[in-house]
């Protein structure tokens, strides 16, 4: 029976975290479909039949009624359109019947506003596809093609290579999609196939309980007979010898009885042996499969709750961590601070050093800032070169004394461009929450105060 319990205890365990990859393959889901839609926005004003079918698209997803067949009919509608455009575009234009277009500048017969448009969603899908990148795991051959589609989005310039990538990229999402679902269907497949297993086992060995039992009763039955033989015999007999005899006979069927239920009972129990050992070797299998299982979500989940660049708690991570503390907070009533930081003027880095250099001042700076932080305080990334804080147990006055000493250790960091020191600094709001607080209200008020730390000269710390 102690047995029989720490294998529900594992089985529930199993299907608790094939709940969790459910979930975790909603989110991915999720996001795939964020970014259809994001992208079939930013596609739109081409034709008003592709407008339709983007529209359509848009619709399934919030009603959650799309099918991977029928997206595929919906994905070659579109390709088709997108096909129709492509032809468009070698040939003059004919009068405009769709959007207004701003006065066409034509080159070599191509309208160079309309190509224009066209590498701008190139170029966007790219960017998305990097963000998808981030947060879903695809197997190597697709995530490598994935990269490369990426790369052609972001560089290319030939529009029949860009439409070609476009429909690749649609087709990668639905692969990304399906492959999630076949994997949980095939894990919940094997999870039956066990159970099923087990049942027989149980159920055998139920069975060769009550065949035991019978055994028993029949065993029983026969010494007692052969006892009662031995009384008839003792009862009516004079003679000593035939006496002996007769009784020598008896204890031998018993002998025999008892040995034949001893081989009975052996080969019983060797039979539960094997099961047994099969079986623990069933869960053995079981847990081992389980236990990669967990890996991968744990992996899964840490990487779609990290930032790339700077290798911080993202945003999500930051809604989930701020609805921790803020549970605790109304729990317990202990004081809790937001900080919101922003660094100072950093489009001016990007602009005068390039991208490359902007993106190494946010990595080290969000080193710096996570360095210094105290163990229990948390932060993460929350948009490009912004930053949130959560300091538990700390009151206002405390937080700004903290925040300030952050600030003025970036302000000192000994950044060189191109041979000359610059000095990177960050301006933060800050906000405690009080009673009747949501964590949304607290939050603004932190951004608030931000903003007043912008707009009263950078470089400082401001309470709300
Ligand atoms: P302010 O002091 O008012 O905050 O000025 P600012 O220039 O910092 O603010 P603004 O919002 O105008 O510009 C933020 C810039 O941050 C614009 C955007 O290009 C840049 N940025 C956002 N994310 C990244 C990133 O991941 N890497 C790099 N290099 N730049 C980024
Ligand atoms: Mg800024
Ligand atoms: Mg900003």
């Amino acid at each position: 029976m102690a047995s029989e319990q720490s294998w529900k205890t594992k089985y529930q365990q199993i299907l608790k975290e094939a709940e969790q990859q459910e979930r975790q393959s909603k989110e991915q889901r999720e996001l795939l479909e964020r970014m259809l839609v994001r992208t079939s926005v930013a596609s739109e004003g081409q034709r008003p039949e592709l407008d339709r079918l983007l529209n359509q698209l848009r619709v399934d997803l919030r009603r959650k009624t799309l099918n991977a067949e029928k997206w595929l009919q919906l994905q070659e509608q579109i390709d088709r359109q997108i096909a129709l455009l492509d032809e468009r575009a070698q040939i003059p234009r004919e009068p405009a019947t769709e959007k207004p277009v701003p006065a066409p500048e034509t080159e070599a017969g191509i309208d160079i506003s309309d190509q224009d448009h066209r590498l701008l969603i190139a170029r966007r899908v790219g960017q998305l596809l990097s963000q998808v990148l981030e947060q879903v795991t695809l197997e190597p051959p697709a995530e490598a093609k994935a990269k490369e589609l990426q790369q052609t989005l972001l560089s290319s310039i030939d529009w029949s290579t860009l439409r070609d990538s476009l429909k690749s990229v649609s087709e990668l999402l639905i692969l990304a999609i399906t492959r999630n679902q076949r994997e949980l269907e095939a894990f919940l497949k094997r999870l039956n196939d066990r159970l099923e297993t087990l049942r027989v086992h149980f159920a055998q060995q139920s069975e060769s309980n009550s065949s035991r039992k019978d055994d028993t009763e029949a065993l029983d039955q026969e010494i007692r007979h052969e006892i009662d033989l031995v009384s008839e015999d003792i009862r009516g007999s004079d003679d000593l010898e035939q006496l002996k005899r007769s009784v020598g006979q008896r204890l031998d069927q018993i002998g025999n009885a008892l040995g034949r239920f001893k081989d009975k009972e052996s080969r019983r129990e060797q039979m539960m042996a094997e099961q047994l050992e099969s079986m623990q070797q069933k869960m053995a299998a079981m847990e081992s499969s389980s236990e990669r299982m967990q890996e991968q979500i744990r992996r899964e989940r840490a990487r779609a709750m990290t930032d790339l660049l700077t290798q911080l708690p993202n945003r999500e991570a930051w809604q989930e961590r701020l609805h921790f503390e803020y549970s605790r907070w109304q729990r317990y009533g202990h004081p809790l601070t937001i900080s919101v930081i922003d660094i100072d003027l950093f489009k001016r880095i990007n602009d005068t050093y390039g991208h490359k250099a902007g993106d190494r001042v946010l990595q080290l700076v969000a080193r710096e800032l996570q360095g210094r932080l105290r163990a229990t305080d948390f932060i993460a990334r929350i948009g490009g070169e912004e930053f949130a804080l959560l300091l538990p147990e700390t009151s206002m006055s405390e937080a700004v004394t903290v925040v300030d000493k952050l600030r003025g250790y970036v302000e000192k960091l000994p950044f060189h461009f191109g041979g000359n020191p610059v000095s990177i600094t960050l301006s933060s709001g800050l906000a405690q929450l009080v009673r009747g607080d949501s964590e949304d209200e607290a939050f603004d008020r932190a951004d608030q105060a931000l903003y007043r730390a912008k707009a009263t000269g950078r470089n400082r710390v401001v309470a709300n």
